[in-house]
């Protein structure tokens, strides 16, 4: 029972197709939790050549190499003894969130824990260059996302007394980052989402809080510049960027009871990048 301190509850998490989101959704297998893996891309799934301009950069580059891992995930989750299912679920979509929410509750039970992982972050581009487009997009996707697959999930969670909600939002949020005004703004945007659903949650029993990564080596980051990457490890105290299980693991904590008096919090996992790094 120690070591399976999520056994019993259903977790969904969003954008858990590779990366962190795949991180988060197997230690939470791993925990005991059967897992919902969610995803906008899903396996087997015939995506137009001309469509995949409708898709982030990231996406289409992810869906072109056939680098689409919703359901071998939920395999690999299987494996820990748990339940596990697949879907496709556009967090930009109100109905698709609530018809996914609704079919999982029929068939696995009604959503005790949600991670809010899924993002675009390849919205660059300096303010003057920056289209309104991208910019609402990065909010869209980033924030109200998150806002709606809460709002989805919290009559249930209300009506049995327990929730937990985990908002993957970014060091950035704190810092800002050069060129990423959408998705800056839409990381910090989660913080205050966090708060607020912090404080109508406590009554019912429901925590909400945030996790703050750093640089995690993922496969979107891997895509960096060596150049780049360099450059990340050296004004970390680590000298390393951080690992995907290394932002799961807290999300399992915040998942779990013993985190029960933790709410509202924006927990940095960074190697302690935001130090004075001489
Ligand atoms: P990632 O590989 O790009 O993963 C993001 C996931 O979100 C992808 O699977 C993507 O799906 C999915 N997604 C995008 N738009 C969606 C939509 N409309 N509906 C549903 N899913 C959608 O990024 P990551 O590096 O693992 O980062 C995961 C989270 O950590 C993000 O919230 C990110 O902002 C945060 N974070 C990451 C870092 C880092 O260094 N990696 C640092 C700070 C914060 P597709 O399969 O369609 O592409």
């Amino acid at each position: 029972m120690q070591n399976l301190p999520l056994k019993g509850k259903i977790a969904l998490v969003t954008g858990a197709s590779r990366g962190i989101g795949r991180a988060i959704a197997i230690a939470l297998g791993q925990a005991g939790a059967d897992v919902i893996v969610t995803d906008l891309l899903i396996e087997n799934e015939e995506i137009p050549h001309h469509d995949l301009e409708n898709y982030s950069a990231l996406s289409a580059y992810f869906a072109e190499k056939k680098q689409i891992n919703t359901l071998a995930t939920c395999e690999f989750i299987r494996k820990s003894g748990v339940r596990s299912m697949g879907l496709k679920m556009d967090v930009t979509k109100e109905d698709d969130i609530v018809s996914r929410i609704d079919d999982v509750s029929k068939s696995f039970g009604h959503i005790d824990i949600l991670v809010n992982n899924a993002a675009v972050m390849d919205g660059l581009g300096l303010l003057e260059k920056q289209t309104t487009r991208t910019f609402e997009r990065d909010l869209k996707v980033n924030l109200t996302g998150a806002f709606l697959c809460s709002r989805a999930v919290w009559p249930t969670m209300k009506a049995t007394g327990w929730g937990r909600i985990i908002n993957i939002s970014s060091f950035t949020a704190d810092s800002g980052a050069f060129a990423q005004p959408g998705y800056c703004a839409s990381k910090a945007g989660m913080l205050g989402l966090t708060k607020t659903l912090a404080l109508e949650g406590a009554r019912y029993g429901i925590t909400v809080n945030a996790v703050l990564p750093g640089f995690i080596a993922t496969e979107a980051v891997n895509l960096y510049s060596e150049d780049m990457k360099e450059r990340i490890c050296n004004r970390n105290p680590m000298k390393r960027m951080g690992t995907p299980e290394e932002v799961a693991a807290t999300a399992v904590f915040l998942a779990s009871h013993q985190a029960g008096y933790i709410n509202g919090a924006s927990i940095p996992v960074t190697g302690g990048m935001e130090l004075l790094v001489f």
